[in-house]
This record gives C-alpha cells, sequence and structure tokens, in this order.
C-alpha cells in the first residue's frame, strides 16, 4: 500500500487553493462541501470562482503565490497548470510539514484525491495511487452502481439511534441487531423514503431483540447457524447469499473440501475452525457429534456460526442430521444451497447432464459402499437413456464398473472421471465402461472426484468450455483416449 487512505475533517480549516482556473474550482468544490475554509491564490479567477467568491463563500487573493500564502494552512492545492509554480507550492508545503496535492503530479504531491461516491455520511474513496485515475473511476462507477441511492438517510437513520441502542442492547446482541436492521424490513423502508414505515419496524426489531435476549444465553441473543454450501471449489462458484452469510458469521466450521480461496471471504476477524474428515474421499468416520457441539455451543454464545460444506450441504453432505440437531435445541438456522460437485464438474467438462434423446434423467450415488451384496439398485442404474454421477467413487472403481456390467450396461458406455473439478488442477478423464477405472487407476486420479457415466459424455466431445478461472488448462494427455 503506496498510500494510507485516511478521511480528514476539515470543518473550518484553513486551506488555500493555488491556481484559479476550471480544476481549481472542482478542488474548491470538494473543499467547501467538507466544509472547509477556502482561500484561492491566482492572479485571475474562472467564472465559478469569481461566483463563489463575490458569495462570500470563499476567500479571493488576487496575487502571484508567495510561500507565506500556506502559513496556518492544513492542506494546500496545486492547480496551475504550471510547472514552476507548482513545484514552488510543493516545496513551501513541505518545508511547512503542510499536505500538498498537486494536480496530476504525483511526484510533488504528498497526498492524492480518490475517486469519491458520496453518500453522506457513507462515502467511499477508491485509489489507484496515482497510476490509473482512469481505472479508479471505473472501479467507483461499477460500486456506485450497486449502492443505493438512500444509503446516506439510512446511515443517518442508524446514527440518531446508535446512542439509545448502545444503552439497551448487550455488546453480542448489537451488531446482530444492527445488522437486521439494515437487511431487514427497518431498512428497506428508509431506502424507499419511508419514515413512519422505517420508525415502525424500528420498534418491532427492538422489541423482538429484548424478546429473544434468553437466560440460556446469558442475556445475548441466540446465535444462528448457516449451513452453508460453499460450490464445488472455485470461489465465484460461491452464491450471493454465501458470501453475505460469510460476511456476517463469527465462526467458520469448515470441511476438508472447502478451499483457501473460499475461506477467505469470511470475514476477516472470523473465527475459523478445521472440523473436516481426515478421508478426502468423505469417506471413513467423522466426529459429527463433535461438530454438532461445537455448532450449538457457539450459537448460545450469542455467535453467528457458518456451517461451510463443499458442495450442497444436502447432497452427500450430513446437512441433514445437523439440521435436526440444530431444530432439537431450538437453534435458528439458515441453508443456503450451493453448486454441487456433479453440477461444477458437468459444467466443467462440457457434459450436459440431461440432452433431449440421450437421456432423460440423472442420478447422484454414492459409490464408497459398492462392493457384492450392497444396497444399491444396479439394474436400474445400469439403464439407457440416462445419466448416473458417481460421488466419493474413486476407491472403488473397479467394483462400480463390474456391477454396472453384470446388471447390463454395455461395455461402451461413455464415462468420464472429473478429479478437482473447478479448482487449480483440475482433470477429466475419458472412456468408457471398459477403460475408465484402468484409466484412472493409471492417471492416479485421486479424491475429490466424481465419475460419470452415460452416452451425454460422448455428446460432451463435440466441445469444451475453455478452463475456469483458477482450473489449469488440460493438457492433450489429460484427454485421453476417443471412445
Ligand atoms: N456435499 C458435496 C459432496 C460431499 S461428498 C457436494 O454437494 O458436492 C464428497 C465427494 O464429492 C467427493 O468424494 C467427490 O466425489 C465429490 N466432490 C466434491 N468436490 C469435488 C470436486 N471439486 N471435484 C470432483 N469431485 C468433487
Amino acid at each position: 500500500m503506496d498510500y494510507l487512505p485516511v478521511f480528514l475533517q476539515l470543518r473550518s480549516a484553513r486551506t488555500v487553493i493555488v491556481g484559479g482556473g476550471r480544476i481549481a474550482a472542482r478542488k474548491a468544490d470538494l473543499l467547501l462541501r467538507a466544509g472547509a475554509s477556502v482561500t484561492v491564490v491566482a492572479p485571475r479567477l474562472h467564472e465559478d470562482l469569481r461566483n463563489r467568491a463575490a458569495a462570500g463563500q470563499l476567500t479571493y487573493l488576487a496575487e502571484s503565490f508567495v510561500p507565506a500564502h500556506l502559513d496556518g494552512a492544513v492542506i494546500a492545492i496545486a492547480a496551475t497548470g504550471l510547472k514552476d509554480v507548482n513545484a514552488a507550492v510543493s516545496d513551501a508545503a513541505r518545508e511547512r510539514n503542510v499536505p500538498v496535492n498537486v494536480v496530476d503530479d504525483a511526484a510533488l504531491s504528498t497526498f492524492i484525491f480518490p475517486a469519491i461516491i458520496d453518500r453522506s455520511p457513507i462515502v467511499v474513496a477508491v485509489g489507484s495511487g496515482g497510476q490509473a485515475p482512469v481505472l479508479a473511476r471505473w472501479v467507483r462507477e461499477r460500486i456506485e452502481a450497486i449502492l443505493p441511492a438512500g444509503l446516506g438517510a439510512l446511515a443517518r437513520f442508524m446514527g440518531e439511534r446508535r446512542g439509545r441502542i448502545q444503552r439497551l442492547l448487550g455488546p453480542a446482541a448489537r451488531r446482530g441487531f444492527w445488522e437486521r436492521i439494515v437487511r431487514g424490513k427497518a431498512g428497506a423502508r428508509v431506502l424507499t423514503g419511508d419514515a413512519a414505515g422505517a420508525e415502525r419496524a424500528f420498534d418491532a426489531e427492538l422489541l423482538i431483540s429484548h424478546l429473544t435476549s434468553s437466560a440460556v444465553t446469558g442475556g445475548n441473543a441466540l446465535g444462528e447457524v448457516y449451513l452453508i454450501g460453499a460450490g464445488p471449489g472455485d470461489p465465484d462458484l460461491l452464491t450471493l447469499r454465501a458470501l453475505q452469510l460469510l460476511q456476517q458469521a463469527d465462526v467458520v466450521l469448515y470441511d476438508r473440501l472447502v478451499p483457501a480461496g473460499v475461506l477467505e471471504r469470511a470475514r476477516r476477524e472470523a473465527r475459523r475452525i478445521f472440523v473436516g474428515k481426515n478421508h478426502g474421499d468423505g469417506a471413513g468416520h467423522t466426529p459429527q457429534e463433535d461438530i454438532h457441539e461445537l455448532m450449538i455451543r457457539f450459537a448460545r454464545e450469542g455467535l453467528k456460526v457458518a456451517r461451510l460444506k463443499g458442495g450442497d450441504p444436502f447432497v452427500f453432505g450430513r446437512g441433514g442430521e445437523e439440521v435436526e440437531e440444530l431444530v432439537r435445541h431450538g437453534i435458528p438456522y439458515l441453508v443456503v444451497p450451493g453448486i454441487t460437485a456433479a453440477l461444477g464438474a458437468a459444467a466443467a467438462a462440457g457434459i450436459p447432464l440431461t440432452q433431449r434423446e440421450l437421456s432423460q434423467s440423472v442420478t447422484f450415488v454414492t459409490g464408497h459402499n459398492a462392493a457384492e451384496g450392497d444396497s444399491l439398485d444396479w439394474h436400474t442404474l445400469a439403464k439407457a437413456q440416462q445419466t448416473v454421477v458417481f460421488y466419493m467413487g474413486v476407491g472403488r472403481l473397479e467394483p462400480i464398473v463390474a456391477r454396472l456390467r453384470a446388471a447390463g450396461a454395455a461395455d461402451t458406455l461413455p464415462a468420464a472421471l472429473i478429479e478437482r473439478a473447478t479448482l487449480p488442477g483440475q482433470r477429466i478423464l475419458r472412456g468408457t465402461l471398459a477403460t475408465i477405472a484402468d484409466l484412472g487407476n493409471r492417471a492416479g486420479i485421486s479424491p475429490p472426484a466424481l465419475l460419470i457415466v452415460g452416452e451425454v459424455v460422448a455428446a460432451s466431445l463435440a466441445g469444451e468450455p475453455a478452463a475456469l478461472p483458477g482450473a489449469a488448462a488440460e493438457t492433450a494427455a489429460d484427454l485421453i483416449q476417443p471412445i
């Protein structure tokens, strides 16, 4: 970071602008908006500045610049367009330890102006360290587009009530309360300009906050648990809601399949706790009871707990058990769906999971128990006109293939293995039932990976999508074996 962003309180402070042109006029506007006392030093004045001077809004000195003009200034701006005058202003300011901005000259400046979004009291400043002002303005426009026009009104509404809430609610309850104001009815009413409705919604929210403070939680409002699907791996495949809730969570309990890129999206101060299994395959014993205990304990402390799971929480994720436990203990919860691995892998490999004429249904099945005498209905899975996606099947490729073939699936039925779908190092292998297990073993495919079986796998050979950002491009060697 080459510059420290700060917000300066300039009310009534002496600020000096050297230069009287259009750009100087713009800077004067900005300083006046911040309540500064502005002195303009210039032999001649732009019309805007003349009007402001005539209206008594600023002090005009019709003089050539001398260093003494900066005596007592808290900031100085040089906007003369004349290199030597600008340099003189810069020198004089530095001598007096007055922060100085020379328009369009970062080398002569000790501070620079950011691009600004002003929804006072909410102000967003975007800087590029003087390197790419156009890019900074572009970023500003993008942010501006997503900020509601009534943001300032909402900030004032909250500011006016801050002291009262400080007195009425404990620290843990306060944050949740304000978040509900921002995201809930009260905030929505303020943004639409409905002052009376906003006041009513605010009072209702305050009442609820009092009611939910209970003895169980030691006077804090009860926390809550968000069961969040983190998607197949690429952080860009998180849902907007997953992101929003991750930003609110105090604690994040995450599985092995959740990559660092997703965890980074959580609030910086949030506590991150790994609660994964030792088998990347999702098989093996999970201390599920420990996870339940953690979720409940944190929620009872009044905290917001994000329970982050790979893919979707309700697809081979034991989300159902966790919800049961939360309900049993009366903990409020939310489930946020995620893109399950099958969907991520299919998209990454360009395999349509259903396709007219080829496949009219798709089945997600766990392969981790595939063996002689298991409880899967292999005759149904081996039927034509469908797609079957095996999760957790990497260690059981031979039995899966053997059982499908024994149940009548053709040796020539196309099959693909997708390892680390949407993640860096993603690999895609294609073959048939006769070849896929061998291909997978030879390539050393390891979890997390999916096996997709069905005619649609061949349909995708017409062309593959470009690799997702983050996922490594496939090499020719990965595109094994025509079918
Ligand atoms: N709830 C998860 C599934 C958890 S079970 C979901 O909805 O996706 C774990 C299995 O998911 C892994 O063994 C693997 O088969 C599959 N899987 C998860 N992420 C994957 C990825 N990025 N690429 C391929 N398979 C993945």
